[in-house]
C-alpha cells in the first residue's frame, strides 16, 4: 500500500489518559484495508491473515460493508483495499464494490484471482472497479502450486492476468519472496512486464501470524537477500516508465525499521472480516489493546478517539532509544506487533533498527535459521493453528 499526503492535521483526545498531551493525526485515513472474509482457497505458508481465522457466521454482511463505504466516504477515505482472505469468495463483492463507487473511493481489488470468472472481472470493471493487484507464488507453475498448496492456480493466474490487461484494468503484480521462490525473482520481473503490469511489488516476508510460524521456512540467507536488492535496483533502473517496483526489504537483514503503515494511526485503517476496526491488520497480537468495532462505532470516531488509534499515535509513547532519536518522526520507531512478538513490549524500538538491545538476537535468528535445511510449511488452513506448536 502506498502512503498519500492528506487532509488536515487535527487534534484528537486520548480517551485512555485524557490528561495526556493530545497526538495528532489526519482529520481521515487515507486508505482502508477491508478484509471482506478469511476464507480462501489458497494455503500461503506467509499469510498474514491471523492463526485463528473468522468463520463466516461472523463476516459483516453486505449492508455493514456498504454502511462502512458510506462512512468512509462521508470521512474523506481516498483509497479502498478489498482484501481477504481472497474477496472474491463473497458472492456479494458486487453490492460492496457498488457502494464503494458511490461513495467516490478508489477502489482496488487485492485478489489471488483463482476463483475468478472473465464475465466476473468484466462486470466489476463495469461497475467502476479502478485497479487489481494480483498474488504470484511463482513463475514455475509446479512450485507455485507447491507454495499456494493449490492445484491449478498459477494457469489459472495466467488466464487472469490476460483478462486484466484485455480489460483495460491497470494491473500490480505482487511477489512475496522467501528462500523457496528467491531464485525466480528475475524471472518474475520478466513476466510482469510481458504481461504488461504497471507495477511489481516485491516483498520480502513479514513475520506475523502463519508467517511467524514458518519462518525457518521461509528465511532467506543474507546472500539471498542481497541478491534481490541487487535484482531490484537493476531492474527499476533498467525498467523505468516501463515497471514501477515496491520492494519490501526483510528486516533481519536491515539496520533501520520501515514506518509501520506509514506509522501508526497515521494514514491507514483496516477492518477484519468481522468489523474489528485496527491501526494495522497485524494488531490484534496486542491482546490487551481495546479494538472498537464498527458495528458499535462509527469509522470516524474509532480513528481520532479509538484507545488502540491512540495508543501508539506520534511520538509521546515512546522510550528509548526511540524517544531521543532523530528518525522518530521518520519511522516512528518501527512495527510495535514486530516489537511485541521480539521483546514482549509493543512499546520497545523495533528489533529491526541496530539501536535496539534486541536487535543482535533478532538478526542472529536469520543467520541460524536460514542456513539450516527449510522445515516444511505449515499451511495456512481454518483450525491448523490452534494445533500448531
Ligand atoms: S496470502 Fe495466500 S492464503 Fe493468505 S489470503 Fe492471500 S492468497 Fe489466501
Ligand atoms: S531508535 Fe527508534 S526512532 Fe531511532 S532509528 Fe531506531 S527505531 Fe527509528
Amino acid at each position: 500500500m502506498e502512503e498519500i499526503a492528506t487532509g488536515s492535521i487535527v487534534t484528537t483526545a486520548d480517551e485512555t489518559n485524557p490528561a495526556a498531551a493530545a497526538p495528532q493525526c489526519a482529520r481521515a485515513p487515507v486508505g482502508l484495508l477491508a478484509e471482506l472474509t478469511h476464507r480462501c482457497p489458497l494455503q500461503c505458508p506467509y499469510c498474514s491473515n491471523p492463526l485463528e481465522l473468522t468463520r463466516v457466521a461472523q463476516e459483516l454482511t453486505a449492508a455493514q460493508w456498504q454502511d462502512v463505504m458510506r462512512q468512509a466516504g462521508d470521512l474523506g477515505v481516498l483509497q479502498l483495499h478489498l482484501s481477504g482472505g481472497e474477496p472474491c469468495v463473497r458472492q456479494d463483492l458486487e453490492q460492496i464494490l457498488d457502494a464503494a463507487v458511490t461513495a467516490g473511493l478508489y477502489t482496488n481489488l487485492i485478489t489471488s484471482g483463482v476463483t475468478l470468472t472473465r464475465e466476473r472481472l468484466e462486470g466489476l470493471a463495469k461497475r467502476g472497479l479502478d485497479h487489481v493487484q494480483l498474488s504470484i507464488q511463482d513463475v514455475d507453475p509446479a512450485n507455485a502450486e507447491r507454495i499456494s498448496g493449490y492445484k491449478g492456480g498459477a494457469a489459472k493466474k495466467h488466464e487472469v492476468v490476460k483478462w486484466i490487461k484485455e480489460l483495460g484494468l491497470p494491473l500490480t503484480l505482487n511477489a512475496v519472496v522467501h528462500r523457496h521462490n528467491i531464485a525466480s525473482l528475475p524471472a518474475m520481473i520478466d513476466y510482469a512486464v510481458e504481461m504488461g503490469a504497471g507495477r511489481l511489488e516485491v516483498a520480502h516476508t513479514q513475520y506475523y501470524a502463519w508467517a511467524l510460524k514458518n519462518r525457518a521456512a521461509l528465511i532467506p540467507t543474507r546472500e539471498q537477500f542481497l541478491d534481490t536488492v541487487r535484482y531490484v535496483e537493476e531492474a527499476r533502473e533498467r525498467l523505468k516508465g516501463i515497471l514501477v517496483f515496491d520492494f519490501v526489504v526483510h528486516d533481519h537483514y536491515a539496520v533501520r525499521p520501515k514506518p509501520c503503515m506509514g506509522g501508526w494511526g497515521k494514514s491507514l485503517v483496516t477492518i477484519t472480516p468481522s468489523g474489528n476496526v485496527l491501526p494495522c491488520h497485524a494488531a490484534e497480537t496486542i491482546t490487551w489493546l481495546k479494538h472498537d468495532n464498527i458495528k458499535e462505532r462509527e469509522l470516524g470516531d474509532i480513528w481520532l478517539n479509538g484507545a488502540a488509534f491512540n495508543a501508539y499515535r506520534g511520538t509521546s509513547w515512546m522510550k528509548e532509544p526511540c524517544r531521543s532519536c532523530d528518525r522518530r518522526e521518520i519511522d516512528y520507531g518501527g512495527c510495535r506487533c514486530q516489537a511485541l512478538a521480539m521483546t514482549g513490549d509493543p512499546a520497545a524500538t523495533d528489533p529491526t533498527c541496530d539501536k535496539s538491545p534486541h536487535h543482535a538476537a533478532f538478526k542472529g535468528l536469520a543467520l541460524k535459521e536460514a542456513y539450516e535445511p527449510s522445515p516444511a510449511f505449515l499451511y495456512r488452513r481454518m483450525g491448523a493453528g490452534v494445533a500448531a506448536d
